[in-house]
């Protein structure tokens, strides 16, 4: 039963064990799971904003170009002198960094350079110029050697010929962090990594194709964005970090969320386990209490055993001769009747009456009476067979069953008592006195009943009282 109960508990340790380990190990990786979508989809949004941010740039620098044409425009109406073209106004503007004019042959009219721009060289302009001198408009990105210049190429007619104009400004790679905050740092490339797998891509007003690859390390977020033109050539990358903070910080959720799942598993093992011991405790004290109890219950048992036994005593047996009363006689001796019929055996019943049992009584008292009675029991039973039923019927008159006995056997067996009885004495203070009995004898001879035979061996008493007492009659010596 203990063992039994270990096992369980083994058992139930064991498979809450491994539940809680699946739970555990389930749980770190879903939410991980969770937080590098979380993550990922961050970095997505954010390279998103970068790019608006590119585009936004572009936009707002060919609006500024569109400014200037149309107010070169109302200067040309006014004066004709393109080449007074207010400078100061564009010295001033730090949007941008520099602007060029040309005319349809690609010839610079005017060029203006702001402080800040430190590349400015004909070199420059010249290559920008033919690079650009197929197309009447352009809004582009021009990798220079550190930084990126955004361009915008716009025409205007003078005195019907067409002329350019060029704007530029130059963006650095800080520059560039303040389009998305959210990158630890952003530098640009020259070269793209076309041979790495692209997980995404994006398009923009003037960049159709933008493709992504990222690299994810323990802790830090690698992209790299290649920047494709129109002509499906690659013009730019732009590279940027970032550590790895929503991970991270959704490890140290983790942790925290594991470790006070596991703490309350520990407090809610411990309470299930003072729990069950407190059962256990508790089961033990009752087992004892309904151990104590079944051992008072079966004394009870015994004890009430003992007074049946008494009480069957009493109620079979005849207080003053302590032979068997006349209840016990009858129920013993209609047995034995039935026993002899079924297995064809003989039975003999006797009979006895003491004779002139009155006058003792009378004579000499009540208890007198009682100590022939007791007497007379104790000499009868002093001849019988221990198979013999031998009871007081009722006064001084008792009877005897005899099993397996023939009436002859059965004569001897009463005379044999007759004979010891007349020898009794009793010494009373003033007197010795004697006793006798008359017997009855009857066998199975035309009875069909323990009655009819009793009936037989009293009408023979009888006649054994009135042929003078003291005489064993049965029907072999009666007429
Ligand atoms: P008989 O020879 O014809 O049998 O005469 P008897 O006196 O023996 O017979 P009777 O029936 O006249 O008297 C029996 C007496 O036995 C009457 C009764 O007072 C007495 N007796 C019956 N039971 C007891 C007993 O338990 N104790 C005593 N002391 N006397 C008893
Ligand atoms: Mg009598
Ligand atoms: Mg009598």
């Amino acid at each position: 039963m203990k063992k039994l109960l270990l096992e369980k508990t083994l058992f139930f340790v064991v498979s809450m064990g491994i539940v809680a380990l699946l739970f555990i190990t389930g749980s770190y990786y879903f939410f991980l799971n969770t937080y590098e979508q979380l993550e990922t989809s961050h970095n997505k949004k954010h390279l998103t904003l970068l790019i608006q941010h590119i585009n936004h740039a572009l936009f707002n620098l060919r609006q500024k170009n569109l400014e200037y044409i149309s107010l070169m425009s109302m200067h040309n109406k006014e004066s004709h002198d393109m080449n007074k073209f207010p400078l100061d106004v564009i010295s001033n503007d730090q949007s941008i960094d520099f602007i060029i004019q040309t005319d349809k042959n690609n010839k610079i009219l005017l060029q203006k350079t702001n402080k800040t721009f430190n590349n400015a060289s004909s070199n420059l302009f010249n290559t920008i110029i033919q690079k650009y001198e197929k197309n009447d408009k352009i809004s582009d990105i021009y990798p220079l050697k550190k930084n990126l210049l955004f361009i915008s190429k716009e025409s205007l007619s003078f005195n019907n010929e067409k002329e350019y104009l060029y704007i530029a400004k130059e963006i650095s790679e800080k520059n560039l962090k303040n389009f998305a905050p959210f990158f630890n740092t952003i530098s640009f490339s020259k070269k793209t990594n076309n041979e790495q797998k692209t997980l995404d891509k994006f398009s923009s007003a003037y960049f159709p194709t933008i493709s992504l690859y990222t690299k994810k390390q323990s802790d830090n977020f690698f992209n790299q964005l290649n920047f494709f033109n129109n002509e499906k050539q690659f013009v730019f990358a732009l590279q940027t970090n970032n550590k790895r903070d929503i991970v991270a910080t959704g490890e140290q959720t983790i942790y925290i969320f594991i470790g006070s799942a596991i703490f309350f598993l520990i407090i809610i093992f411990l309470i299930s386990r003072k729990y069950m011991n407190t059962v256990k405790m508790n089961n033990e004290v009752l087992e004892q209490e309904v151990e104590r109890r079944t051992h008072q219950i079966q004394s009870a048992l015994n004890e009430l055993e003992k007074v049946n036994l008494k009480l069957y005593d009493i109620a079979h047996t005849d207080f003053l001769t302590k032979t068997r009363n006349r209840r016990n006689f009858f129920i013993h001796s209609e047995n034995i009747f039935s026993n002899s019929i079924k297995e064809e055996k003989e039975l003999a019943v006797i009979m006895i009456d003491i004779d002139n049992f009155k006058p003792f009584n009378d004579n000499y008292g009540h208890a007198v009476g009682d100590q022939i009675l007791i007497m007379f029991s104790n000499c009868v039973k002093a001849c019988l067979d221990d198979s013999d039923i031998f009871g007081r019927l009722g006064g001084e008159e008792f009877a005897i069953t005899l099993y397996d006995v023939s009436l002859e056997v059965a004569m001897e067996k009463a005379e044999k008592i007759r004979a010891e009885i007349e020898k009794l004495e009793l010494h009373t203070a003033s007197k010795k006195l004697t006793v006798t009995a008359s017997f009855g004898v009857s066998d199975k001879t035309k009875c069909e009943s323990l009655d009819q035979m009793l009936q037989k061996a009293d009408k023979l008493l009888y006649s054994a009282k009135h042929s003078g007492k003291n005489k064993v009659r049965s029907r072999l010596n009666t007429p």
